[in-house]
């Protein structure tokens, strides 16, 4: 799996220019047991750099995407990130093994507390788990160093940004659903303003509007 996430990102760099995979979060790609956090029946394509399905309509991404967005963070040991869209874990767990504390929130209350324990068996004790609508981010733990959106928003939730530091980053596929969605990179200004960039065409399941 690796090897072909290697590939992958040598493309991406002859795209956009974008540095390899960085040697942390490499190592925290060949250390999530990726096996763990994929239903019984999707076993044998657990270590397949593709997206299967977890239930509920819902995805484990790919491992290529997983990788790619916690690079795009400019992660830190010390840095506290928040995700939203836990689905199975995994980017909660790749995140978990290269900055110093995560906050994840799911909207679909039986994924997320599946999720939750098996991080927890897992091991993760840097990883809190929310059942809720991440539209509206996690306001009680920010700022963050880091924010990663794991469904294909609309437009930027102006809710995230407001709850990163400055200079901090967020990676957000964003594009209607059914339309083209980009792979997003938004670094907040010392202004409280951002700029954006667009990386790669991606494949995300859509941001939910939380029930209110
Ligand atoms: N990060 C996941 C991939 C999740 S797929 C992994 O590594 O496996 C996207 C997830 O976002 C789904 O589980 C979906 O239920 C969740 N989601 C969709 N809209 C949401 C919202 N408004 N708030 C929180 N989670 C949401």
């Amino acid at each position: 799996m690796l090897a072909e996430v290697e590939a992958m990102y040598a493309d991406t760099q002859r795209e956009t220019g974008l540095r390899g995979m960085s040697p942390a979060v490499r190592a925290a790609m060949g250390k999530v047991e990726r096996h763990r956090l994929v239903p019984r029946e999707q076993q044998a394509a657990a270590y397949a750099n593709r997206p299967l399905p977890i239930g509920n309509d819902q995805t484990i991404s790919q491992p290529y995407i997983v990788a790619l967005s916690a690079d795009l963070l400019a992660p830190q040991a010390d840095h506290v990130v928040l995700e939203v869209g836990t689905g199975s874990g995994y980017q909660a767990a790749v995140l978990a093994e290269v900055v110093g504390r995560v906050y994840t929130i799911e909207l679909i209350e039986a994924l997320g507390r599946a999720a939750e324990s098996r991080l927890q068996e897992m091991g993760y004790r840097n990883v809190e788990v929310r059942i809720g609508d991440g539209y509206a981010g996690w306001p009680e733990k920010a700022p963050y160093d880091g924010i990663v959106v794991t469904a294909a928003a609309p437009k930027i939730p102006p809710a995230l940004v407001e709850q990163l530091k400055p200079g901090a980053r967020m990676v957000i596929p964003v594009g209607a659903d059914g339309f083209i969605q980009y792979l997003k990179l938004v670094t907040k200004r010392a202004d409280g303003g951002y700029d954006e960039g667009e990386v790669i065409p991606v494949r995300f399941v859509p941001l939910v509007p939380g029930k209110k």
